[in-house]
C-alpha cells in the first residue's frame, strides 16, 4: 500500500513506514494513494463469511504487497478476537455494538490491530519503539491494553488531569510495566499538541524511535473499516437504503466509514454526531473550519476542538464542501439532550446506551428527512464506563462487566506534568 502525506504530496511511504512514523513531515497525515474497490463477489457472498474472514479480505486487499497472508491471518486472529453485533431496537433503528473488546470501547479495534502490526514488523529486530499517545479517555486504555507487555515497545500516554472518567483512568494508569501514564494539567488538545511537538523535535527524533498511536495513525483506521462491513452483513434487508450515525470527536471513526464507502460499501449517508464541541457540525453548515479549544462534556471522548482527521475527509472529497455536505450530515447535541436520550432509549427500548451513543441517537432523531432509512448507530463504548452519567440519567447504576471490576482494584501509577513542552521532552529523554 502506497500512502502520501496530506501536507507534502511528494512524500510517499509504505504502510510499514506510515505505521512507525504515525505522522508525516509538516504534521501531515498519511492517506492511501488508491482506495481499492472490493469485488462484487465479496458483497454477494458476505453472508457466508465469518467476521475474521471479512477483516482478512479487506486488509489483504490493502496490505497484500507488504504483509504475507499467513502473517495477516495471525494479526487478525490475535487482534479482532471479539465481535461487533448488530442489535435491532426496532425495524428501522439498529445499534452496532463496538464495545465487546477488552477495554469496552471501539478503540480496541484500532489499537489491537496496530499493536499486532507493530509486533509483526519488529519481530526478530532489535528495535526499541516508543509509542506516544494523547488520550481523551478511551484511546489510552485501548492502546495500553493492546501493547501491554509487548516486547520492544514502550507506551507513553498523555491525558488531561481530571478530564477522563475514573474507570477510564484506572484502565490505563494502573498497568505499569511498559506503560507510563502522564497526567497533564491542561485539556486534551494540549496533550495532542504536546504529542505533535514531540514529533517535530529534532533532538527527540535523533534519540528515540517515536511512533504515534492516535487516530492520526493510518493503522488504526484500517481495522475500523471492518465493522462497517460487519454491520452490513447483519442487515436482514440489504436493498433498503441505510445510513450510519457516528458519534464523533477526532473524526477517525467517520473517516473509516468514508473509506469503507470508497471500497464499495453501499451506504447512503453518514450522520456525524458531535457534542458541544461543534467545530465539525459548524463546518458542515457554513463551510468554515474553525478549530477552537475543547469544552468538557459528558461524552468526554469526543471533547475535541481541533479534529485531526478533518484533513483526511477533505482529501477524500477533493476539498469540496458541497460534496462533503451531500454525503455527511452533522449536528451538535447538548449534555442536557444526552441525559434525556439515555433515559428515553432505556424507557422505550429497554436498552442502555452510553453518553457517546446517546449523542448519536439524539442526532439521528433530528433528521426527519431520513425517516424511511434504516439507521445504524455506532455504539462506541459500554455504558458502565460512564457510571455517573448513567446514574443521573436513569437513577441507577449500569452493571459493571467483570473485566472492569478487576481494573478498578489496581493502584494508580502516574507522573504529573504541566503542559510545558520542555518538561515532557526531559521526561522522554530520561526514560
Ligand atoms: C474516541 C471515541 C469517540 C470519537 O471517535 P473519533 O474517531 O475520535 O471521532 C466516540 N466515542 C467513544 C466512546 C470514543 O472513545
Amino acid at each position: 500500500m502506497k500512502l502520501y502525506n496530506t501536507k507534502d504530496k511528494s512524500e510517499s511511504v509504505s504502510f510499514k513506514e506510515a505505521l512507525f512514523r504515525g505522522i508525516g513531515s509538516k504534521s501531515g497525515l498519511y492517506m492511501p494513494v488508491d482506495i481499492p474497490l472490493l469485488q462484487k463477489s465479496f458483497f454477494e457472498n458476505i453472508k457466508e463469511k465469518t467476521f475474521q474472514e471479512i477483516c482478512f479480505e479487506i486488509s489483504n486487499l490493502l496490505l497484500k504487497d507488504e504483509i504475507p497472508e499467513s502473517s495477516l491471518q495471525n494479526i487478525i486472529s490475535n487482534a479482532i478476537n471479539f465481535d461487533a453485533p448488530l442489535v435491532n431496537l426496532n425495524d428501522k433503528i439498529k445499534v452496532l455494538e463496538l464495545f465487546h473488546g477488552p477495554t469496552l470501547a471501539f478503540k480496541d479495534f484500532g489499537a489491537r490491530f496496530m499493536a499486532e502490526s507493530f509486533a509483526h514488523f519488529i519481530q526478530n529486530q532489535n528495535l526499541e519503539t516508543t509509542i506516544l499517545v494523547a488520550t481523551s479517555g478511551d484511546t489510552g486504555s485501548a492502546v495500553a491494553n493492546a501493547f501491554y507487555k509487548k516486547p520492544g515497545i514502550k507506551v507513553i500516554l498523555l491525558y488531561p488531569a481530571g478530564k477522563v472518567s475514573k474507570i477510564q483512568e484506572m484502565q490505563f494508569a494502573t498497568l505499569g510495566q511498559n506503560i507510563s501514564a502522564l497526567e497533564i494539567s491542561g485539556t486534551f488538545d494540549d496533550c495532542q499538541s504536546l504529542v505533535k511537538k514531540s514529533f517535530g523535535d529534532k533532538e527527540i527524533a535523533r534519540r528515540i524511535n517515536l511512533s504515534s498511536a492516535n487516530s492520526i495513525n493510518i493503522a488504526r483506521l484500517i481495522p475500523q473499516t471492518f465493522y462497517y462491513f460487519r454491520a452490513y452483513q447483519q442487515l436482514a434487508n440489504k436493498s433498503e437504503p441505510f445510513i450510519f450515525c457516528v458519534p464523533s470527536g477526532n473524526l477517525g471513526n467517520l473517516t473509516a466509514g468514508l473509506i469503507s464507502q470508497k471500497m464499495g460499501l453501499p451506504v447512503h449517508k453518514f450522520i456525524s454526531a458531535v457534542n458541544s464541541n461543534s467545530v465539525f457540525s459548524d463546518y458542515i453548515s457554513t463551510g468554515d473550519f474553525n478549530p477552537r479549544s475543547s469544552i468538557s462534556t459528558l461524552s468526554n471522548a469526543m471533547d475535541v476542538g481541533n479534529p485531526n482527521n478533518f484533513e483526511r475527509i477533505t482529501e477524500i472529497f477533493n476539498s469540496s464542501h458541497e460534496e462533503i455536505k451531500s454525503n455527511i450530515e452533522s449536528i451538535s447535541i447538548s449534555d442536557k439532550e444526552t441525559i434525556e436520550v439515555i433515559k428515553k432509549v432505556y424507557d422505550e427500548f429497554d436498552y442502555l446506551i452510553d453518553p457517546h451513543g446517546a449523542v448519536g441517537f439524539s442526532a439521528m432523531q433530528k433528521f426527519s428527512q431520513l425517516y424511511g432509512h434504516t439507521k445504524i448507530l455506532l455504539e462506541t463504548a459500554h455504558p458502565a464506563k460512564f457510571g455517573n452519567v448513567i446514574k443521573s440519567a436513569i437513577g441507577k447504576n449500569a452493571e459493571l462487566p467483570e473485566s472492569l471490576k478487576t481494573s478498578l482494584t489496581g493502584k494508580k501509577q502516574t507522573v504529573n506534568l504541566s503542559g510545558n513542552f520542555k518538561e515532557l521532552k526531559e521526561f522522554l529523554l530520561q526514560n
